[in-house]
Protein backbone atom coordinates (compact mmCIF):
# COMPACT_ATOMS: atom_id res chain seq x y z
CA UNK A 1 0.00 0.00 0.00
CA UNK A 2 1.42 3.06 -0.97
CA UNK A 3 2.33 5.72 2.00
CA UNK A 4 0.30 8.43 -0.01
CA UNK A 5 -3.15 6.37 1.22
CA UNK A 6 -5.75 9.45 2.70
CA UNK A 7 -5.44 7.56 6.25
CA UNK A 8 -6.10 10.23 8.79
CA UNK A 9 -5.13 9.14 12.92
CA UNK A 10 -8.70 9.79 14.19
CA UNK A 11 -11.80 11.51 13.19
CA UNK A 12 -13.03 10.45 9.73
CA UNK A 13 -13.90 7.17 9.19
CA UNK A 14 -11.71 5.57 6.70
CA UNK A 15 -12.09 1.95 5.06
CA UNK A 16 -10.04 -0.24 2.86
CA UNK A 17 -11.31 -2.09 -0.13
CA UNK A 18 -10.64 -3.39 -3.12
CA UNK A 19 -9.92 -0.57 -5.99
CA UNK A 20 -12.12 -1.13 -8.78
CA UNK A 21 -12.25 1.95 -11.07
CA UNK A 22 -9.62 4.44 -11.23
CA UNK A 23 -10.71 8.42 -9.72
CA UNK A 24 -11.04 9.94 -7.09
CA UNK A 25 -13.46 11.79 -5.84
CA UNK A 26 -15.70 13.36 -3.37
CA UNK A 27 -19.38 12.89 -2.86
CA UNK A 28 -22.43 13.01 -0.67
CA UNK A 29 -23.13 9.39 0.52
CA UNK A 30 -26.82 7.76 -1.23
CA UNK A 31 -27.46 4.44 0.49
CA UNK A 32 -29.06 2.19 -2.39
CA UNK A 33 -30.94 -0.63 -0.61
CA UNK A 34 -32.25 -3.41 -2.69
CA UNK A 35 -33.96 -5.68 -0.24
CA UNK A 36 -37.87 -5.90 -0.82
CA UNK A 37 -39.15 -4.17 2.50
CA UNK A 38 -41.30 -6.24 5.27
CA UNK A 39 -44.74 -5.46 5.01
CA UNK A 40 -46.39 -5.44 8.20
CA UNK A 41 -48.71 -7.83 9.67
CA UNK A 42 -51.75 -5.30 11.04
CA UNK A 43 -55.46 -5.97 10.67
CA UNK A 44 -57.49 -2.61 10.06
CA UNK A 45 -60.32 -1.86 11.22
CA UNK A 46 -62.93 -0.64 9.04
CA UNK A 47 -62.00 2.62 9.33
CA UNK A 48 -58.93 2.47 8.28
CA UNK A 49 -60.12 0.56 5.74
CA UNK A 50 -60.38 3.56 3.67
CA UNK A 51 -57.53 4.80 4.54
CA UNK A 52 -55.41 1.94 3.57
CA UNK A 53 -57.49 2.07 -0.10
CA UNK A 54 -56.21 5.67 -0.22
CA UNK A 55 -52.48 4.95 0.70
CA UNK A 56 -52.21 2.57 -2.21
CA UNK A 57 -53.64 4.97 -4.64
CA UNK A 58 -51.24 7.45 -3.62
CA UNK A 59 -48.12 4.71 -3.46
CA UNK A 60 -49.10 3.94 -7.28
CA UNK A 61 -49.41 7.96 -8.41
CA UNK A 62 -46.50 8.05 -6.90
CA UNK A 63 -44.36 5.09 -8.68
CA UNK A 64 -46.16 6.11 -11.84
CA UNK A 65 -44.54 9.67 -11.64
CA UNK A 66 -41.46 8.79 -10.58
CA UNK A 67 -41.39 6.21 -13.71
CA UNK A 68 -42.22 8.11 -16.22
CA UNK A 69 -39.61 11.20 -14.81
CA UNK A 70 -36.89 8.15 -15.47
CA UNK A 71 -38.07 7.72 -18.26
CA UNK A 72 -37.56 11.27 -19.77
CA UNK A 73 -34.75 11.52 -18.21
CA UNK A 74 -32.81 7.96 -19.69
CA UNK A 75 -34.84 9.40 -23.20
CA UNK A 76 -32.80 12.61 -22.83
CA UNK A 77 -29.35 11.04 -22.02
CA UNK A 78 -29.78 7.19 -23.89
CA UNK A 79 -32.31 7.92 -26.43
CA UNK A 80 -35.99 6.70 -26.80
CA UNK A 81 -35.53 3.42 -27.14
CA UNK A 82 -33.31 2.72 -23.90
CA UNK A 83 -36.35 4.75 -22.24
CA UNK A 84 -39.04 2.32 -23.09
CA UNK A 85 -37.26 -0.30 -20.80
CA UNK A 86 -39.76 1.34 -18.14
CA UNK A 87 -42.64 1.10 -20.18
CA UNK A 88 -43.55 -2.55 -18.90
CA UNK A 89 -44.15 -1.30 -15.29
CA UNK A 90 -45.73 1.78 -16.02
CA UNK A 91 -48.38 -0.65 -17.50
CA UNK A 92 -48.61 -2.64 -14.91
CA UNK A 93 -49.58 0.64 -12.63
CA UNK A 94 -53.01 0.40 -14.19
CA UNK A 95 -52.89 -3.30 -14.76
CA UNK A 96 -56.53 -4.61 -13.00
CA UNK A 97 -54.96 -7.69 -11.75
CA UNK A 98 -52.55 -6.18 -9.90
CA UNK A 99 -54.96 -3.15 -8.90
CA UNK A 100 -58.02 -4.61 -8.23
CA UNK A 101 -56.45 -7.76 -6.93
CA UNK A 102 -54.66 -5.51 -4.10
CA UNK A 103 -57.80 -3.22 -3.55
CA UNK A 104 -60.08 -6.48 -2.65
CA UNK A 105 -57.53 -7.87 -0.20
CA UNK A 106 -57.19 -4.58 1.23
CA UNK A 107 -61.14 -4.41 1.12
CA UNK A 108 -62.03 -8.02 2.04
CA UNK A 109 -59.44 -9.17 4.04
CA UNK A 110 -58.98 -5.84 6.35
CA UNK A 111 -54.95 -5.93 5.46
CA UNK A 112 -52.80 -2.98 5.07
CA UNK A 113 -52.13 -1.81 1.81
CA UNK A 114 -48.32 -2.62 1.98
CA UNK A 115 -49.92 -6.31 3.13
CA UNK A 116 -52.19 -6.53 0.41
CA UNK A 117 -49.61 -5.53 -2.02
CA UNK A 118 -47.29 -7.97 -0.99
CA UNK A 119 -49.82 -11.03 -1.06
CA UNK A 120 -50.86 -9.95 -4.66
CA UNK A 121 -47.54 -9.67 -6.46
CA UNK A 122 -46.62 -12.89 -4.64
CA UNK A 123 -50.01 -14.42 -5.84
CA UNK A 124 -49.42 -13.09 -9.59
CA UNK A 125 -45.49 -14.26 -9.83
CA UNK A 126 -46.43 -17.50 -8.48
CA UNK A 127 -49.08 -17.80 -11.34
CA UNK A 128 -46.94 -15.74 -13.91
CA UNK A 129 -44.26 -18.05 -13.60
CA UNK A 130 -45.82 -21.24 -14.14
CA UNK A 131 -46.11 -20.33 -17.87
CA UNK A 132 -42.90 -20.24 -19.22
CA UNK A 133 -43.98 -17.57 -22.02
CA UNK A 134 -40.65 -15.18 -22.70
CA UNK A 135 -43.31 -12.22 -22.07
CA UNK A 136 -44.71 -13.20 -19.07
CA UNK A 137 -40.95 -14.16 -17.62
CA UNK A 138 -40.30 -10.49 -18.58
CA UNK A 139 -42.94 -9.37 -16.24
CA UNK A 140 -41.65 -11.06 -13.61
CA UNK A 141 -38.56 -9.02 -13.41
CA UNK A 142 -40.86 -6.08 -13.86
CA UNK A 143 -42.97 -7.14 -11.34
CA UNK A 144 -40.07 -7.37 -8.75
CA UNK A 145 -38.95 -3.80 -9.54
CA UNK A 146 -42.24 -2.51 -8.73
CA UNK A 147 -42.86 -4.18 -5.81
CA UNK A 148 -39.59 -2.57 -4.63
CA UNK A 149 -40.83 0.69 -5.52
CA UNK A 150 -44.22 0.38 -4.10
CA UNK A 151 -43.81 -1.39 -0.64
CA UNK A 152 -40.85 1.25 0.05
CA UNK A 153 -42.97 3.90 -0.73
CA UNK A 154 -45.86 1.94 1.72
CA UNK A 155 -43.27 1.34 4.55
CA UNK A 156 -41.51 4.80 4.33
CA UNK A 157 -38.12 3.82 2.80
CA UNK A 158 -36.77 5.36 -0.41
CA UNK A 159 -37.21 4.54 -3.87
CA UNK A 160 -34.01 2.35 -4.65
CA UNK A 161 -34.19 3.40 -8.70
CA UNK A 162 -34.62 7.34 -8.29
CA UNK A 163 -31.36 9.36 -7.63
CA UNK A 164 -32.76 12.53 -7.81
CA UNK A 165 -31.51 15.42 -9.29
CA UNK A 166 -28.82 16.38 -7.33
CA UNK A 167 -25.07 15.76 -8.55
CA UNK A 168 -22.41 14.98 -6.71
CA UNK A 169 -23.57 12.00 -5.30
CA UNK A 170 -21.28 8.37 -3.91
CA UNK A 171 -23.90 5.59 -4.30
CA UNK A 172 -23.34 3.22 -1.26
CA UNK A 173 -24.72 -0.70 -2.50
CA UNK A 174 -24.42 -4.00 -0.84
CA UNK A 175 -23.69 -4.93 -4.50
CA UNK A 176 -24.65 -3.25 -8.36
CA UNK A 177 -25.80 -5.09 -11.24
CA UNK A 178 -25.07 -4.45 -14.71
CA UNK A 179 -28.01 -3.51 -15.46
CA UNK A 180 -28.10 -0.75 -12.44
CA UNK A 181 -24.29 0.44 -13.92
CA UNK A 182 -25.30 0.62 -17.20
CA UNK A 183 -27.86 3.49 -15.97
CA UNK A 184 -25.16 5.94 -14.04
CA UNK A 185 -25.13 9.27 -15.46
CA UNK A 186 -20.95 9.69 -14.90
CA UNK A 187 -22.25 14.08 -14.84
CA UNK A 188 -24.23 13.28 -11.94
CA UNK A 189 -22.19 9.84 -9.62
CA UNK A 190 -19.11 11.13 -8.49
CA UNK A 191 -18.57 7.52 -7.35
CA UNK A 192 -19.24 4.16 -6.14
CA UNK A 193 -18.79 1.88 -3.23
CA UNK A 194 -19.63 -1.18 -2.36
CA UNK A 195 -19.84 -4.02 -0.23
CA UNK A 196 -19.21 -6.74 -2.59
CA UNK A 197 -18.01 -7.55 -5.92
CA UNK A 198 -14.33 -7.38 -7.56
CA UNK A 199 -12.64 -5.36 -10.34
CA UNK A 200 -13.52 -8.30 -12.74
CA UNK A 201 -17.47 -8.16 -11.73
CA UNK A 202 -19.34 -6.69 -15.11
CA UNK A 203 -20.36 -4.06 -13.41
CA UNK A 204 -17.48 -2.71 -12.40
CA UNK A 205 -15.80 -2.84 -15.76
CA UNK A 206 -18.69 -0.89 -17.02
CA UNK A 207 -17.92 1.79 -14.21
CA UNK A 208 -14.54 2.32 -15.60
CA UNK A 209 -15.92 2.57 -19.05
CA UNK A 210 -18.05 5.42 -17.56
CA UNK A 211 -15.22 6.55 -15.83
CA UNK A 212 -16.97 6.42 -12.46
CA UNK A 213 -13.99 6.15 -9.29
CA UNK A 214 -15.15 2.84 -7.43
CA UNK A 215 -14.27 1.25 -4.82
CA UNK A 216 -15.82 -2.33 -3.82
CA UNK A 217 -15.95 -5.58 -0.94
CA UNK A 218 -16.10 -2.78 1.60
CA UNK A 219 -16.78 -4.63 4.95
CA UNK A 220 -19.93 -2.89 7.43
CA UNK A 221 -20.31 0.06 4.71
CA UNK A 222 -24.18 0.74 5.37
CA UNK A 223 -23.30 1.04 9.16
CA UNK A 224 -20.33 3.30 8.60
CA UNK A 225 -21.10 5.25 5.60
CA UNK A 226 -24.38 6.76 6.47
CA UNK A 227 -26.71 8.85 4.08
CA UNK A 228 -25.51 12.17 3.39
CA UNK A 229 -22.37 12.24 4.87
CA UNK A 230 -19.50 13.71 3.04
CA UNK A 231 -17.06 10.52 1.82
CA UNK A 232 -14.14 11.08 -0.38
CA UNK A 233 -13.21 7.94 -2.63
CA UNK A 234 -9.60 6.48 -4.08
CA UNK A 235 -10.66 4.23 -6.43
CA UNK A 236 -6.87 4.08 -7.08
CA UNK A 237 -5.81 3.12 -4.10
CA UNK A 238 -9.00 1.46 -2.61
CA UNK A 239 -10.20 3.25 0.16
CA UNK A 240 -12.94 5.08 1.12
CA UNK A 241 -13.18 8.14 3.88
CA UNK A 242 -16.29 9.22 5.26
CA UNK A 243 -16.80 12.77 6.80
CA UNK A 244 -13.14 14.16 6.22
CA UNK A 245 -11.81 16.79 8.10
CA UNK A 246 -10.08 20.18 6.77
CA UNK A 247 -6.63 18.57 6.50
CA UNK A 248 -8.02 15.24 5.15
CA UNK A 249 -9.46 17.47 2.27
CA UNK A 250 -6.44 19.65 1.54
CA UNK A 251 -4.78 16.00 1.10
CA UNK A 252 -7.46 14.65 -0.96
CA UNK A 253 -7.14 18.06 -3.53
CA UNK A 254 -3.32 17.49 -3.81
CA UNK A 255 -3.69 14.20 -3.97
CA UNK A 256 -6.53 14.48 -6.94
CA UNK A 257 -4.51 16.86 -8.90
CA UNK A 258 -1.10 15.01 -9.05
CA UNK A 259 -3.00 12.28 -10.36
CA UNK A 260 -4.71 14.54 -12.92
CA UNK A 261 -0.95 15.73 -13.99
CA UNK A 262 0.32 12.13 -14.59
CA UNK A 263 -3.32 11.26 -16.35
CA UNK A 264 -2.20 14.47 -18.58
CA UNK A 265 1.27 13.07 -19.13
CA UNK A 266 -0.16 9.71 -19.99
CA UNK A 267 -2.26 11.07 -22.47
CA UNK A 268 0.34 12.83 -24.53
CA UNK A 269 1.65 9.01 -24.68
CA UNK A 270 -1.37 8.31 -26.89
CA UNK A 271 0.63 8.87 -30.48
CA UNK A 272 3.75 6.94 -30.06
CA UNK A 273 4.44 3.80 -31.13
CA UNK A 274 4.28 1.13 -28.33
CA UNK A 275 7.36 -1.00 -28.58
CA UNK A 276 10.02 -2.40 -25.83
CA UNK A 277 13.58 -0.61 -24.98
CA UNK A 278 14.59 -3.71 -27.01
CA UNK A 279 12.51 -3.17 -30.14
CA UNK A 280 9.76 -5.82 -30.01
CA UNK A 281 6.53 -4.62 -31.64
CA UNK A 282 3.83 -4.74 -28.91
CA UNK A 283 0.18 -4.29 -30.06
CA UNK A 284 -1.93 -2.25 -27.94
CA UNK A 285 -5.94 -2.61 -27.94
CA UNK A 286 -8.82 -1.38 -26.40
CA UNK A 287 -11.76 -3.04 -24.47
CA UNK A 288 -15.19 -1.35 -25.33
CA UNK A 289 -18.13 -1.83 -23.04
CA UNK A 290 -20.25 0.78 -24.90
CA UNK A 291 -19.87 2.01 -28.63
CA UNK A 292 -19.67 5.70 -27.40
CA UNK A 293 -16.01 4.97 -25.94
CA UNK A 294 -14.31 4.62 -29.10
CA UNK A 295 -13.50 8.01 -29.91
CA UNK A 296 -11.63 7.94 -26.23
CA UNK A 297 -10.19 4.89 -27.09
CA UNK A 298 -8.82 6.13 -30.18
CA UNK A 299 -7.32 9.17 -28.60
CA UNK A 300 -5.88 7.18 -25.71
CA UNK A 301 -4.15 5.63 -28.72
CA UNK A 302 -5.78 2.22 -28.97
CA UNK A 303 -4.93 0.11 -32.17
CA UNK A 304 -7.63 -1.21 -32.55
CA UNK A 305 -10.69 -3.01 -30.38
CA UNK A 306 -9.43 -6.12 -29.01
CA UNK A 307 -13.13 -6.68 -27.27
CA UNK A 308 -15.99 -5.36 -27.64
CA UNK A 309 -18.49 -6.52 -25.19
CA UNK A 310 -21.51 -6.27 -27.49
CA UNK A 311 -24.15 -7.55 -24.70
CA UNK A 312 -24.09 -4.19 -23.04
CA UNK A 313 -26.45 -2.94 -26.55
CA UNK A 314 -29.00 -6.01 -24.41
CA UNK A 315 -28.56 -5.89 -21.08
CA UNK A 316 -31.59 -3.61 -19.18
CA UNK A 317 -33.60 -4.26 -21.93
CA UNK A 318 -37.01 -5.95 -22.42
CA UNK A 319 -36.87 -6.07 -26.32
CA UNK A 320 -33.88 -7.05 -28.07
CA UNK A 321 -31.82 -4.44 -29.59
CA UNK A 322 -32.60 -4.68 -33.45
CA UNK A 323 -30.60 -5.29 -36.61
CA UNK A 324 -30.00 -1.94 -37.87
CA UNK A 325 -29.33 -0.48 -34.25
CA UNK A 326 -26.58 -3.22 -34.15
CA UNK A 327 -25.34 -2.49 -37.28
CA UNK A 328 -24.92 1.32 -36.49
CA UNK A 329 -23.21 0.39 -33.35
CA UNK A 330 -20.86 -2.20 -34.53
CA UNK A 331 -19.91 -0.03 -37.73
CA UNK A 332 -19.57 3.31 -35.74
CA UNK A 333 -17.22 1.28 -33.91
CA UNK A 334 -15.49 -0.12 -37.02
CA UNK A 335 -15.25 3.56 -38.58
CA UNK A 336 -13.44 5.15 -35.47
CA UNK A 337 -10.71 2.32 -36.36
CA UNK A 338 -9.88 2.34 -40.02
CA UNK A 339 -6.82 1.27 -39.97
CA UNK A 340 -7.04 -1.85 -37.28
CA UNK A 341 -8.70 -4.79 -36.33
CA UNK A 342 -11.88 -4.31 -34.04
CA UNK A 343 -12.77 -7.62 -32.68
CA UNK A 344 -16.84 -7.80 -31.40
CA UNK A 345 -17.40 -10.61 -29.20
CA UNK A 346 -21.13 -11.98 -29.65
CA UNK A 347 -23.56 -11.44 -26.71
CA UNK A 348 -21.77 -13.46 -23.64
CA UNK A 349 -25.08 -12.85 -21.64
CA UNK A 350 -25.80 -14.61 -18.44
CA UNK A 351 -23.39 -15.12 -15.84
CA UNK A 352 -24.58 -11.87 -14.61
CA UNK A 353 -25.55 -10.08 -17.05
CA UNK A 354 -29.31 -10.78 -17.97
CA UNK A 355 -31.57 -8.65 -20.65
CA UNK A 356 -35.36 -8.77 -19.63
CA UNK A 357 -36.25 -9.55 -23.13
CA UNK A 358 -34.58 -13.42 -22.57
CA UNK A 359 -36.56 -16.13 -20.80
CA UNK A 360 -33.92 -17.15 -18.15
CA UNK A 361 -35.32 -19.75 -15.84
CA UNK A 362 -33.37 -19.40 -11.80
CA UNK A 363 -30.00 -21.17 -12.01
CA UNK A 364 -28.55 -22.04 -8.99
CA UNK A 365 -25.06 -21.12 -10.46
CA UNK A 366 -25.04 -18.90 -13.59
CA UNK A 367 -22.02 -18.58 -14.18
CA UNK A 368 -21.68 -22.36 -14.65
CA UNK A 369 -25.18 -22.22 -16.24
CA UNK A 370 -26.94 -21.01 -19.79
CA UNK A 371 -24.07 -18.06 -20.52
CA UNK A 372 -22.07 -17.04 -23.46
CA UNK A 373 -21.76 -19.37 -26.79
CA UNK A 374 -24.74 -21.40 -25.32
CA UNK A 375 -27.16 -18.50 -25.20
CA UNK A 376 -26.16 -17.36 -28.91
CA UNK A 377 -26.83 -21.36 -30.09
CA UNK A 378 -29.82 -21.67 -27.73
CA UNK A 379 -31.44 -18.85 -29.26
CA UNK A 380 -31.46 -18.64 -33.17
CA UNK A 381 -33.16 -15.34 -33.67
CA UNK A 382 -31.57 -13.26 -31.33
CA UNK A 383 -27.87 -14.78 -32.91
CA UNK A 384 -29.00 -14.59 -36.45
CA UNK A 385 -29.88 -11.12 -35.77
CA UNK A 386 -26.63 -10.05 -34.50
CA UNK A 387 -25.04 -12.33 -36.77
CA UNK A 388 -26.28 -10.19 -39.58
CA UNK A 389 -25.38 -6.98 -37.82
CA UNK A 390 -21.82 -8.08 -37.53
CA UNK A 391 -21.51 -9.70 -41.42
CA UNK A 392 -22.85 -5.86 -42.25
CA UNK A 393 -20.47 -3.91 -40.63
CA UNK A 394 -17.46 -6.01 -41.52
CA UNK A 395 -17.97 -4.52 -45.00
CA UNK A 396 -17.05 -1.20 -43.20
CA UNK A 397 -13.85 -2.73 -41.93
CA UNK A 398 -11.55 -5.03 -40.38
CA UNK A 399 -14.27 -6.08 -37.99
CA UNK A 400 -14.02 -9.64 -36.13
CA UNK A 401 -16.43 -12.05 -34.42
CA UNK A 402 -15.30 -14.09 -31.12
CA UNK A 403 -17.23 -16.28 -29.55
CA UNK A 404 -17.38 -16.01 -25.42
CA UNK A 405 -17.37 -19.26 -23.01
CA UNK A 406 -16.27 -22.05 -25.61
CA UNK A 407 -15.16 -25.43 -25.00
CA UNK A 408 -15.33 -27.06 -27.96
CA UNK A 409 -14.71 -27.31 -31.57
CA UNK A 410 -18.46 -28.28 -31.96
CA UNK A 411 -19.58 -25.27 -30.78
CA UNK A 412 -17.53 -22.90 -33.16
CA UNK A 413 -18.88 -25.32 -36.24
CA UNK A 414 -22.22 -24.70 -34.95
CA UNK A 415 -21.51 -20.86 -35.41
CA UNK A 416 -19.92 -21.05 -38.47
CA UNK A 417 -23.12 -22.95 -40.04
CA UNK A 418 -25.31 -20.11 -38.72
CA UNK A 419 -22.17 -17.67 -39.95
CA UNK A 420 -22.61 -19.25 -43.69
CA UNK A 421 -26.53 -19.27 -43.44
CA UNK A 422 -26.78 -15.35 -42.61
CA UNK A 423 -23.94 -15.02 -45.47
CA UNK A 424 -26.57 -16.54 -47.95
CA UNK A 425 -28.94 -14.45 -46.84
CA UNK A 426 -27.63 -11.19 -47.36
CA UNK A 427 -26.32 -12.06 -50.72
CA UNK A 428 -29.55 -13.24 -51.50
CA UNK A 429 -31.27 -9.80 -50.23
CA UNK A 430 -28.33 -8.09 -52.19
CA UNK A 431 -27.46 -6.69 -48.57
CA UNK A 432 -23.63 -5.66 -48.39
CA UNK A 433 -21.37 -7.82 -46.20
CA UNK A 434 -17.86 -9.22 -46.02
CA UNK A 435 -17.67 -12.72 -46.66
CA UNK A 436 -14.35 -13.36 -45.21
CA UNK A 437 -14.78 -12.11 -41.62
CA UNK A 438 -12.60 -14.03 -39.03
CA UNK A 439 -13.92 -15.95 -36.63
CA UNK A 440 -12.43 -16.49 -33.55
CA UNK A 441 -13.16 -17.58 -29.61
CA UNK A 442 -12.40 -15.99 -26.11
CA UNK A 443 -10.02 -18.59 -24.40
CA UNK A 444 -11.65 -18.20 -21.00
CA UNK A 445 -12.59 -21.93 -19.91
CA UNK A 446 -9.67 -24.12 -18.91
CA UNK A 447 -11.69 -26.68 -21.44
CA UNK A 448 -10.36 -24.56 -24.19
CA UNK A 449 -6.98 -23.47 -23.22
CA UNK A 450 -6.02 -26.93 -22.31
CA UNK A 451 -7.46 -27.84 -25.95
CA UNK A 452 -5.94 -25.01 -27.28
CA UNK A 453 -4.00 -26.96 -29.87
CA UNK A 454 -7.06 -28.68 -31.32
CA UNK A 455 -9.67 -25.89 -31.64
CA UNK A 456 -6.74 -23.89 -33.25
CA UNK A 457 -6.89 -25.81 -36.41
CA UNK A 458 -11.31 -24.19 -36.45
CA UNK A 459 -10.43 -20.49 -35.64
CA UNK A 460 -8.84 -17.56 -37.01
CA UNK A 461 -7.59 -15.97 -33.51
CA UNK A 462 -7.80 -16.31 -29.89
CA UNK A 463 -8.09 -13.67 -27.21
CA UNK A 464 -7.21 -15.39 -23.30
CA UNK A 465 -9.67 -13.94 -21.47
CA UNK A 466 -8.24 -13.92 -17.86
CA UNK A 467 -10.79 -13.07 -15.88
CA UNK A 468 -13.28 -15.92 -16.75
CA UNK A 469 -9.98 -18.52 -17.27
CA UNK A 470 -8.50 -17.18 -13.23
CA UNK A 471 -12.31 -17.99 -11.74
CA UNK A 472 -12.85 -21.02 -13.68
CA UNK A 473 -9.82 -22.86 -13.32
CA UNK A 474 -9.12 -22.03 -9.67
CA UNK A 475 -13.24 -22.14 -8.42
CA UNK A 476 -12.91 -18.15 -7.23
CA UNK A 477 -16.13 -16.25 -8.26
CA UNK A 478 -14.52 -13.04 -9.91
CA UNK A 479 -17.62 -11.38 -8.16
CA UNK A 480 -16.83 -12.37 -4.67
CA UNK A 481 -14.95 -9.80 -2.82
CA UNK A 482 -14.01 -12.22 0.15
CA UNK A 483 -12.13 -14.46 -2.12
CA UNK A 484 -10.53 -11.71 -3.85
CA UNK A 485 -6.88 -12.96 -2.60
CA UNK A 486 -7.72 -16.04 -3.99
CA UNK A 487 -7.74 -14.73 -7.32
CA UNK A 488 -4.35 -15.46 -8.76
CA UNK A 489 -3.44 -13.80 -11.97
CA UNK A 490 -0.10 -15.82 -10.95
CA UNK A 491 -1.09 -19.44 -10.01
CA UNK A 492 0.91 -22.08 -11.86
CA UNK A 493 -2.22 -23.57 -13.43
CA UNK A 494 -3.00 -20.26 -14.83
CA UNK A 495 0.64 -19.50 -16.43
CA UNK A 496 0.56 -22.90 -18.22
CA UNK A 497 -2.70 -22.33 -19.38
CA UNK A 498 -1.43 -19.09 -21.07
CA UNK A 499 1.27 -20.61 -22.10
CA UNK A 500 -0.40 -23.74 -23.47
CA UNK A 501 -2.15 -21.18 -26.09
CA UNK A 502 0.40 -19.29 -26.92
CA UNK A 503 2.05 -21.99 -28.30
CA UNK A 504 -1.05 -23.03 -29.95
CA UNK A 505 -1.68 -20.35 -31.79
CA UNK A 506 1.47 -20.31 -32.99
CA UNK A 507 1.96 -23.15 -34.69
CA UNK A 508 -1.43 -23.15 -36.09
CA UNK A 509 0.29 -19.82 -37.04
CA UNK A 510 -3.02 -17.33 -35.16
CA UNK A 511 -3.16 -14.95 -33.49
CA UNK A 512 -2.98 -14.86 -29.74
CA UNK A 513 -3.87 -11.43 -27.57
CA UNK A 514 -5.20 -11.17 -23.75
CA UNK A 515 -8.10 -8.99 -23.24
CA UNK A 516 -8.71 -9.53 -19.53
CA UNK A 517 -8.35 -7.96 -16.74
CA UNK A 518 -4.64 -9.03 -16.21
CA UNK A 519 -3.66 -7.26 -18.99
CA UNK A 520 -4.21 -4.19 -17.43
CA UNK A 521 -2.83 -4.13 -14.02
CA UNK A 522 1.13 -3.58 -14.62
CA UNK A 523 2.87 -7.35 -13.03
CA UNK A 524 0.19 -8.94 -15.29
CA UNK A 525 0.85 -7.55 -18.28
CA UNK A 526 4.61 -8.40 -17.88
CA UNK A 527 3.87 -12.00 -17.44
CA UNK A 528 1.35 -11.66 -20.24
CA UNK A 529 4.53 -10.33 -22.55
CA UNK A 530 7.25 -12.53 -21.04
CA UNK A 531 4.81 -15.37 -21.81
CA UNK A 532 5.10 -14.14 -25.73
CA UNK A 533 1.52 -12.63 -25.85
CA UNK A 534 2.32 -9.85 -28.26
CA UNK A 535 -1.04 -8.13 -28.41
CA UNK A 536 -3.21 -6.68 -25.06
CA UNK A 537 -6.48 -5.43 -25.20
CA UNK A 538 -7.76 -3.26 -21.63
CA UNK A 539 -9.66 -0.49 -20.84
CA UNK A 540 -9.15 2.50 -22.74
CA UNK A 541 -8.44 4.50 -19.46
CA UNK A 542 -5.53 2.07 -18.68
CA UNK A 543 -3.80 2.38 -22.08
CA UNK A 544 -1.88 5.25 -21.00
CA UNK A 545 -0.28 3.42 -18.49
CA UNK A 546 0.46 0.17 -20.10
CA UNK A 547 1.75 1.65 -22.57
CA UNK A 548 4.46 3.77 -20.56
CA UNK A 549 5.23 -0.31 -18.76
CA UNK A 550 5.63 -1.58 -22.63
CA UNK A 551 8.33 1.45 -23.27
CA UNK A 552 9.87 1.06 -20.17
CA UNK A 553 10.69 -2.43 -20.01
CA UNK A 554 12.99 -5.19 -22.52
CA UNK A 555 10.77 -7.76 -23.20
CA UNK A 556 13.62 -10.55 -22.77
CA UNK A 557 13.58 -9.29 -19.39
CA UNK A 558 9.98 -9.93 -19.09
CA UNK A 559 10.77 -13.54 -20.88
CA UNK A 560 13.39 -14.13 -17.57
CA UNK A 561 10.77 -12.82 -15.31
CA UNK A 562 8.34 -15.07 -16.97
CA UNK A 563 10.29 -18.11 -16.77
CA UNK A 564 10.96 -17.60 -12.58
CA UNK A 565 7.19 -17.27 -11.82
CA UNK A 566 6.93 -20.76 -13.52
CA UNK A 567 9.21 -21.90 -10.77
CA UNK A 568 8.31 -19.70 -8.28
CA UNK A 569 7.37 -21.81 -4.83
CA UNK A 570 4.20 -19.12 -4.28
CA UNK A 571 2.41 -16.04 -5.20
CA UNK A 572 4.94 -13.77 -3.48
CA UNK A 573 8.08 -15.27 -5.33
CA UNK A 574 6.17 -14.82 -8.36
CA UNK A 575 5.61 -10.97 -7.94
CA UNK A 576 8.84 -10.38 -6.49
CA UNK A 577 9.78 -11.76 -9.87
CA UNK A 578 7.86 -9.75 -11.83
CA UNK A 579 8.12 -6.75 -9.64
CA UNK A 580 11.94 -6.64 -10.79
CA UNK A 581 11.00 -6.19 -14.37
CA UNK A 582 9.76 -2.55 -13.22
CA UNK A 583 12.35 -1.50 -10.80
CA UNK A 584 14.51 -2.23 -13.59
CA UNK A 585 12.61 -0.32 -16.43
CA UNK A 586 14.12 3.12 -15.66
CA UNK A 587 11.15 4.93 -17.60
CA UNK A 588 8.70 3.50 -15.56
CA UNK A 589 7.05 5.16 -12.92
CA UNK A 590 4.27 2.97 -11.27
CA UNK A 591 1.66 5.82 -11.04
CA UNK A 592 0.77 6.44 -7.42
CA UNK A 593 2.54 9.49 -6.94
CA UNK A 594 1.91 11.15 -2.87
CA UNK A 595 0.85 14.70 -2.37
C1 LIG B 1 -12.67 -12.40 -19.53
O1 LIG B 1 -13.39 -13.29 -19.08
O2 LIG B 1 -11.50 -12.25 -19.22
C2 LIG B 1 -13.21 -11.42 -20.48
C3 LIG B 1 -12.43 -10.59 -21.12
O3 LIG B 1 -14.55 -11.35 -20.65
P1 LIG B 1 -15.57 -10.79 -19.56
O4 LIG B 1 -14.81 -10.03 -18.52
O5 LIG B 1 -16.53 -9.93 -20.30
O6 LIG B 1 -16.21 -12.03 -19.03
MG1 LIG C 1 -15.30 -13.70 -19.93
Amino acid sequence: MSSDVLRPARGPVVLEGLPVSEGIDVGRARQVRWEVPQAPHEVVGPAGRDRELERFREALAWAKRRLQKTKAATAARLGAVEARIFDPQILMLDDPQVVEGTRRYIAENRLTAARAFDWRTLELKERWAQTSHPMVLDRLNDLDDLKLRVLGRLTGLPDPWELGRSAGLVVVARDLTPSFAVRLDPAQIAAVVTQEGTRSAHWAILLRALRIPAVAGLAGLFEKVRDGVEVVVDGRAGWVMASPGAAEKRRFERRRSALAGLGREMAALAGQESATRDEERIVLRANLDLPDEAPAAREHGAEGVGLFRTEFLAVGRTTAPGEEEQYRAYRTVVETFPDHAVVARTFDLGGDKFPLFLRMPTEKNPFLGRRGVRICLDEPELFATQLRALLRAAAHGDLRIMLPVVNTSGEVEAVRELLEKAAGQLREEGVAFDPSVKLGITVETPASALNAARLASHVDFFSIGTNDLIQYTLAVDRNCAHLSGLFDPFHPAVVHQVSAVVDAARSAGIEASACGEMAASPLGAVLLLGLDVGVLSVAWPSLPEIKKLVLGLRLSDAREAAARVRKAPNRAAAEAALTQVLIDAPEYRPFAPGP
